[in-house]
């Protein structure tokens, strides 16, 4: 098995294309964009570009260096991305575990390469990753001019432990990069990287997706019906990664669809009347592991700004138009209480910020309902333009 093809991102691909060719591609990029959008396939198109024997206006996906890294094989290729961490290892014994556990991983990708790029576990990019990566950087490429190193999620070296370290231990290689080597980082949260590391990388955007382009990619790569797709696909904005997140897996609605629904929950218990609501969707939440819920406080900030919309009367601007119906009728029912959309997201920031200490989550969606209440009574009486 080997990669699907790399899909859109034309602007982005001709102009690593003319660097390349006038030899003036940067040793180390950045590509930051949504996540989901693209960004670590972008660059293993980027590594095939490189290592490529074919014509220069493109890895040509047929030679022998490009099967091989289309079949995430070549030997000079080396991807690195975030990784739950191995459990009852010692220190001395952690970069062979996450070696091994990336090895898995990329067998994983092989198999099947259309894969949600969200997680329910907390990964992360630790020391041992980034000790091993330096190991491979001292030795000689086997068969291209340098070797090509790829660091996905790199803001994932900054918020765990021993995190300092290793983004130190990176920066290091990325000032004196050894030989000819090439580092390509990518990152949906740039600001959260080390400025130093920002500092020393060259930075390169890439931008979201058509939604034909992202329909296309579900219905031809993800197995899913029309309908299901185009749905998906919406939700997905630009992301491809983020779009496969919401189609149903195995029976179940996909993990960001869950979170949507979830953030609906809330939204719904902060208008609600009386405690007992937020008490229930609070307690619904399972105690621990609050960072993978991160992402849920973005689903409620769509919900907010689309009861916003639905309150002002611009229903076509909402995100969630699935349940636009549902929300007309919610504000109708309710009497249509204002909502003061600058207050509210101030409150999800906090419980945003709360769940990145990996505070008990039940906790965290307590005090946002509590919080969330006040906006839905002050603010601009946006409901008058309902009904
Ligand atoms: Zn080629």
């Amino acid at each position: 098995m080997t990669l699907h093809p790399l899909r859109g991102h034309e602007a982005v691909r001709a102009s690593l294309v003319r660097a390349h060719g006038a030899g003036v591609l940067p040793s180390a990029l950045l590509l930051h964009g949504a996540r989901g959008v693209g960004k670590q396939h972008l660059a293993l198109w980027l590594a095939r570009l490189l290592v490529c024997m074919g014509p220069e206006d493109g890895p040509c996906d047929c030679c022998g260096p490009c099967r091989m890294a289309l079949a995430l094989e070549h030997p000079d290729i080396h991807w690195y991305f975030p990784l739950p961490r191995p459990k009852g290892v010692s220190a001395d014994r952690m970069p062979d575990a996450l070696e091994q556990a990336r090895h898995e991983e990329l067998a994983e990708i092989r198999s099947n390469s259309v894969r949600p790029s969200w997680t329910e576990d907390v990964r992360a990019i630790y020391l041992g990753t980034v000790t091993n990566l330096r190991a491979v950087a001292a030795k000689r490429p086997n068969m291209a001019e340098g070797p090509v190193f790829i660091v996905g999620q790199a803001e994932a070296l900054v918020p765990q432990e021993s995190s300092q370290e290793a983004a130190n231990a990176l920066l290091k290689l990325l000032e004196e990069p050894p030989g000819a080597a090439r580092f390509i980082l990518t990152s949906s949260e740039p600001g959260l990287l080390l400025p130093t590391i920002r500092s020393r990388t060259v930075p390169l955007h890439v931008p979201p997706l058509t939604f034909e382009d992202v329909h296309a990619f579900l219905s031809e790569h993800a197995s899913a019906d029309d309908r299901t797709a185009a749905w998906a696909a919406r939700l997905g904005q630009g992301s491809p990664g983020r779009a496969v997140a919401f189609l149903p897996d195995d029976g179940e609605p996909g993990p960001l669809e869950q979170l949507r629904r979830r953030a609906y929950e809330i939204v719904v218990a902060a208008m609600g009347a009386g405690p007992g609501d937020g008490y229930e969707v609070a307690i619904s939440f399972p105690p621990a592991g609050a960072r993978s819920f991160v992402e849920l406080f973005t689903f409620v900030e769509e919900w907010l700004r689309d009861l916003a919309a639905v309150a002002a009367g611009a229903g076509d601007a909402v995100f969630n138009q699935d349940a636009r119906a549902r929300l007309e009728k919610h504000l109708a029912d309710t009497g249509a209480p204002a909502v003061d959309v600058a207050e509210a997201f101030s409150s999800v920031e906090r419980a945003r910020a709360l769940a990145r200490g990996n505070v008990n989550p039940q906790l965290v969606v307590a005090a946002l309902i509590r919080d969330l209440r006040p906006a839905f009574r002050r603010g601009t009486p946006l409901a008058g333009a309902v009904r």
